[in-house]
């Protein structure tokens, strides 16, 4: 084994999953200099194999079992519905005082699935890094994902402080700014900011596609550009977007109720001709946009900040 470099947080960190997260860890990681090994490891072959082309992990490794036996945290990267059969998987193979991570999309369905897998002897510590694309695959990733985005990490109460402040210092050693809360409000915040809004999306552009009377032409050359922003976000992974809905239910049925009763008081706005209340409205949702940039967490130019060659959003 690789001796770690005195800057190294961990000796030996594999990643399961080498898609769009996975890779952009990859990078980052590498790019950080806190591990002095790092393994990949993904059930695609093909995946396998262009990762190892794109020379991202120190190695690359197929099997799961010879992928995580040495490494002391090992960070799952697979859509949040694997999480559960990919711990199971891998939980005979695990060392002793292995921390386990993820970045999956939803906490709490992760932790219940993941944890019932575990040894006693590792230490679970779920995370989620609020930072990605529409994009998928092992080329689409980058080292920069993850620069000045938000990583929420969710440990139980009786996680070993130093095995939480590891996490949290290798997330911040990939540019990313951490915080903790737990699982269940993890999930009613996501449901909020990211969750709702992929669904609303997916939505409008399914509407569009179903209107007879514009023409597949019409929504292309006219799309608008907050029609445009929403097809970016429908076009994200089928996969992913379905295994979050089935496993952030609850709060994502919550804030899709809330929604329902404002886009029902707009509706009445307009149909009673109340410009004052839909005025009103529009300059406070105004105020939040401000906030975000005043956060530093999207830039003020058109198509939601994106830049031309990689793309942050969520
Ligand atoms: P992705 O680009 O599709 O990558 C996922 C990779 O995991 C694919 O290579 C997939 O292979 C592989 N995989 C699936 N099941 C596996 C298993 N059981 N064992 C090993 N590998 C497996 O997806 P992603 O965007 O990186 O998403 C990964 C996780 O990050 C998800 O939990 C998601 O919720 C979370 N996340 C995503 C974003 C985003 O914007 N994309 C942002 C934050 C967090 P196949 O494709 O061959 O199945």
């Amino acid at each position: 084994m690789t001796d770690p470099s005195p800057s190294s947080v961990f000796e030996r960190i594999t990643l399961c999953g080498l898609g769009l997260i996975g890779s952009s860890l990859a990078r980052a990681i590498q790019a950080s200099g806190a591990v002095g090994e790092l393994i990949g490891t993904d059930h695609s072959e093909t995946v396998c194999a262009r990762a190892d082309e794109l020379g991202i992990c120190s190695h690359v490794v197929p099997s799961l079992a010879e992928a995580v036996q040495d490494s002391d945290l090992v960070i799952l990267c697979v859509p949040v519905g694997a999480m559960g059969e990919l711990a199971q998987a891998m939980a005979p193979h695990l060392r002793d005082g292995v921390i386990i991570s993820d970045v999956g999309s939803v906490k709490d369905h992760v932790t219940e699935a993941v944890r019932q897998h575990l040894p006693d002897t590792a230490h679970l510590i779920p995370a989620h890094p609020i930072a990605g694309t529409e994009h998928s695959g092992p080329d689409a990733g980058f080292a920069e994902l993850f620069e000045n985005r938000w990583c929420i990490l969710t440990p139980d109460a009786d996680t070993p402080a130093d095995a939480v402040a590891k996490l949290r210092l290798l997330w911040e050693r990939c540019g990313a700014k951490v915080d903790e809360m737990t699982p269940a409000h993890h999930d009613l915040v996501l449901a909020v900011t990211s969750h709702v809004p992929h669904l609303i999306a997916y939505t409008m552009v399914g509407v569009a596609d179903d209107m007879e009377r514009v023409t597949e032409n019409e929504v292309i050359n006219y799309s608008a550009a907050g029609f445009r922003d929403f097809t970016r976000i429908a076009a994200s992974d089928p996969t992913m977007w379905r295994d979050v809905f089935l496993t952030n239910r609850k709060a994502t049925l919550e804030i899709l109720g809330r929604f329902t009763e404002e886009l029902f008081a707009l509706q009445r706005a307009i149909r009673t001709d109340d410009g004052e209340a839909l005025h009103q409205y529009f300059t406070r949702t105004r105020a939040i946009r401000r906030g975000i940039l005043d956060a530093g967490q999207d830039v003020d130019v058109p198509d939601f900040g994106r830049r031309a060659a990689k793309p942050p959003s969520d």
